[in-house]
């Protein structure tokens, strides 16, 4: 996490020249001249001069660097590095072509993953600069960054997942308050510079060993300037949400806690770059009488004992059309499974699984008279069958 305070955004700010200093000038001079004009542009005295604003800010964030001995001799390394051509990528070699072979480590005292990364995310245009880093490359030049992904849940029927299906989905995402632009501000209140950072945006924060982060200031949220009265629509915070409605093709096939990706459906990008991707979870609803298994469709069908004795023809439902007849040959055990071909659920591949019809033998509850007699007239026939006789068999 340590990071040592080098920031980004530095390769692209002239700290002196913001504060009209030479680049060898004394601590002493740096102090003067940030003081003078930390006065002349301070928003106090220039309430209404946004420009002033501005430069207050700059000047408060120059000297925030080149006014501490330690960051100064940062930033000066990084902006020598940087016009020397040694950074990899957008100053005119990489590492290979470049040649310096600048050991990155060593330059940053070993910095993890969030210092390098940070930079190298700002710098390739690419990759999640959290926290801090996005603020700063916001300050610096704007670069287009994804959107973010979005989650969203959606519910279908059985027979949706069968043949696909359209779904509308009420997304919510973070935006800014609606009331305030997301300043966070009473709407007609004017701000004033964040005291707690003095308009920076973070505050350095020691983490021992010598080391120090910025974190983005917790009195302004990072804003740089604060109201006395907050917005009473977000209190403050400046955030609100958005909703909108999208129209989502669920393919056909899907199971139950399948998560679909539909590319581009997320939250918008920033500065012109790509949406982020909306990643839908489907919930399907279970069947009355269908069930699944893999691609197959399954059901159990009801049979009578003289059904599979003797053989049959049934009528299955099926769950995308007619009805199919399914022929049981005398002698059918009960359990057995028939296999319908091409009508269970879709595969990516195209193909489609089958129907699994399962019987199963349904012994009646009560009998009526005619069928009493008929059974026992069974049981009668089929005396003297020893049917249990090899469970007893001895080994
Ligand atoms: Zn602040
Ligand atoms: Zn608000």
């Amino acid at each position: 996490m340590a990071d040592e305070g080098i920031r980004s955004d530095w390769i692209n700010k002239d700290f002196y020249a913001e504060l009209g200093v030479k680049k060898d000038a004394t601590a002493d001079d740096i102090k003067k001249a940030y003081r003078k004009l930390a006065r002349a542009n301070h928003p106090d005295s220039n309430p209404d001069d946004t420009a002033k604003h501005e430069k207050f800010k700059k000047v408060a964030e120059a000297y925030d660097v080149i006014g501490d001995p330690e960051k100064r001799k940062k930033y000066d390394e990084v902006r020598s590095l940087a016009s020397s051509g040694g950074f990899p990528g957008g100053f005119g070699g990489g590492p290979t072509a470049g040649g310096r072979g600048y050991n990155f480590e060593d330059l940053f005292g070993g910095a993890g993953a969030g210092g390098l990364g940070d930079m190298f995310g700002d710098l390739f245009g690419g990759g999640a600069g959290g926290g801090f880093g996005r603020r700063t490359s916001q300050q610096a030049r704007p670069r287009p960054t994804k959107g973010a992904d979005v989650e969203s849940t959606a519910t279908i029927g059985f027979t949706d997942a069968l043949e696909g299906v359209t779904v509308s989905l009420r997304l919510t995402s973070d935006a800014a308050c609606p009331d305030c632009n997301g300043t966070g501000g009473k709407p007609g209140t004017k701000p004033h510079v964040c005291p707690v950072c003095e308009g920076a945006g973070y505050v350095v924060q020691s983490v021992g060993g010598g080391f120090s982060m910025n974190e983005t200031c917790p009195r302004c949220g990072g804003r740089q300037l604060v109201y006395d009265e907050a917005c009473p629509t977000c209190h403050g915070t400046g955030r609100g949400t958005s909703a909108r409605t999208i129209q989502a093709r669920i393919p056909a096939g899907v199971k139950d806690g399948q998560k679909i990706r539909l590319k581009g459906k997320g939250a918008a990008g920033d500065n012109g770059g790509p949406a982020g991707d909306l990643y839908v979870t489907v919930r399907v609803t279970p069947h009355r009488i269908f069930g699944r298994k893999d691609d197959n469709l399954t059901i159990e069908v009801p049979v009578s004992f003289d059904e599979l004795a003797l053989g049959a023809e049934i009528k299955v439902p099926t769950l995308s059309g007619a009805p199919v007849t399914l022929r049981i040959p005398a002698g059918t055990p009960n359990g057995r499974t028939f296999r319908v071909r091409g009508k269970g659920f879709r595969r990516a591949d195209g193909t489609t699984g089958d129907l699994l019809a399962s019987v199963e033998v349904q012994v009646p509850a009560v009998l009526d008279e005619p069928t009493r007699a008929a059974v026992e007239a069974y049981r009668e026939a089929t005396a003297g069958k020893a049917l249990r006789s090899n469970l007893f068999e001895q080994v």
